[in-house]
């Protein structure tokens, strides 16, 4: 079977790993340069979108910001999983706000602003401090703005109009504003739903994020209650989408109260330690679930960790020396702050996390890897 996906970067090559012994081979169209990539070689190919889709069994994508034309295409092939809408949902934080409405699930306060006066009146009904996003095309962080005095609402309006003129009558530039939620932690929850149906979905994950990227996560370590929250969110949420494939959602932990941050309709960096941690990892039950294989067991084997490497130009190999670490290299061109790999720990229990957190702490410098440090005392 060959699989198409959208997007080339590492989620991508990394479906493709999980794939060989599925039998499944698998390409990536490249949206923005409009080629066509095997994302673990980067061997270019000579064949078109059009040609791909034609010559795969299933296509999904990788990231939820895809121009129309491609999700069309890909979406009239009656192949496409989890689908265009789904992957429109995503990729605009309105329709992912309208979505988590329409299915009952709570999420902070917002508004939707289009202009200035809904601004005014978003500050006035929600008070501050607000965080305020770019419905298109944000990611990481990336298009947002804290609005935490009054007197900085006149700056933050005038970029916030450039954004809102920037869009076109076609594709519209949207912004929300939401109530900046005082949360406990972070934790996210993946899973996958069958194309029959059936939803499986792993234990939570709780995520640090430092300068709004994913630096840590750990799984293993959660209360049944909170468990059957998130749960039930994804059942709702997968449910109303029709999904089909790995989805995932990141919530707000309010003293054990969930309130939903944004949903990504894929394979999720929060996920990335199924793949030491879990009976299937989040890649391989995607391209089963996209491919109408029966989906396998998301259950945790052992407490696991991963550790974001961002920015390095190399992976830190020291890591390999210490027990059950294994580190995931993505083969792209360095860049500050860029996502390089990661690297993933296990243990028999959330003490032994801790000590081998510990004994990562000394291997990696604070600063490049923020937070090991003081997760291994918060286990141990
Ligand atoms: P991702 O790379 O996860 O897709 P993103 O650019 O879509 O990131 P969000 O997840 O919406 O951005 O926000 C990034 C981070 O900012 C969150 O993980 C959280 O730490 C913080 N944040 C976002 N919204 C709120 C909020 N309403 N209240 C408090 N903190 C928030
Ligand atoms: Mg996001
Ligand atoms: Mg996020």
């Amino acid at each position: 079977m060959k699989v198409l996906v959208l997007g080339a970067g590492q989620l991508a090559r990394m479906m493709s790993l999980a794939s060989t012994h599925l039998g499944i081979s698998v390409l990536a169209y490249d949206v923005g340069s409009k080629q066509v990539i095997n994302p673990v070689t980067f061997e270019v190919k000579s064949t078109t979108l059009e040609q791909e889709v034609e010559q795969s069994y299933a296509i999904t994508a990788e990231f939820e910001h895809i121009p129309e034309d491609v999700l069309n295409i890909c979406q009239q092939s009656g192949k496409f999983f989890p689908g265009a809408e789904s992957i429109a949902t995503g990729g605009d934080r309105s329709k992912e706000k309208a979505l988590l409405d329409n299915a009952h699930v709570p999420c902070a306060p917002y508004a939707l602003i289009t202009e200035k006066q809904a601004f005014i009146n978003a500050i006035d009904e929600l008070g501050l401090p607000l965080v305020i996003k770019t419905c298109q095309a944000g990611y990481d962080g990336k298009g947002q703005w804290r609005l935490k005095t009054p007197d900085d609402a006149e700056q933050i309006w005038s970029e916030m109009k450039d954004f809102l003129d920037s869009g076109t009558e076609a594709a519209p530039h949207s912004i929300i504003a939401e109530k900046m939620i005082p949360f406990d932690r972070e934790v996210s929850i993946i899973g996958v739903r069958a194309r029959d149906g059936q939803c499986k979905v792993y234990p939570l994950t709780e995520n640090q994020h430092t300068n709004g990227v994913l630096t840590l996560s750990i799984a293993g370590k959660e209360k049944a209650a909170i468990q059957a929250q998130a749960e039930s969110a994804f059942e709702k949420l997968a449910t109303e989408l029709n999904y089909v494939g790995v989805l995932a959602i990141e919530f707000f932990d309010v003293g054990g109260q969930l309130l939903v941050n944004e949903i990504a309709p894929r394979v999720h960096n929060s996920g990335h330690w199924t793949q030491q941690g879990a009976h299937t990892s989040q890649f391989e039950n995607h391209m089963r679930a996209i491919t109408g294989l029966p989906v396998g067991s998301t259950k945790l084997v052992r407490p696991t960790a991963m550790i974001n490497v961002l920015g390095q130009p190399s992976i830190p190999y020291t890591v390999l020396g210490v027990q059950n670490c294994t580190s995931h290299w993505y083969g792209k061109e360095s860049k500050p702050g860029r996502k390089m790999g990661h690297i993933n720990v296990s243990a028999d229990n959330l003490h032994e996390l801790g000590e081998r957190l510990a004994e990562l702490a000394e291997l990696l410098p604070e600063d490049d890897y923020p937070g090991v440090s003081v997760t291994s005392h918060a286990l141990i």
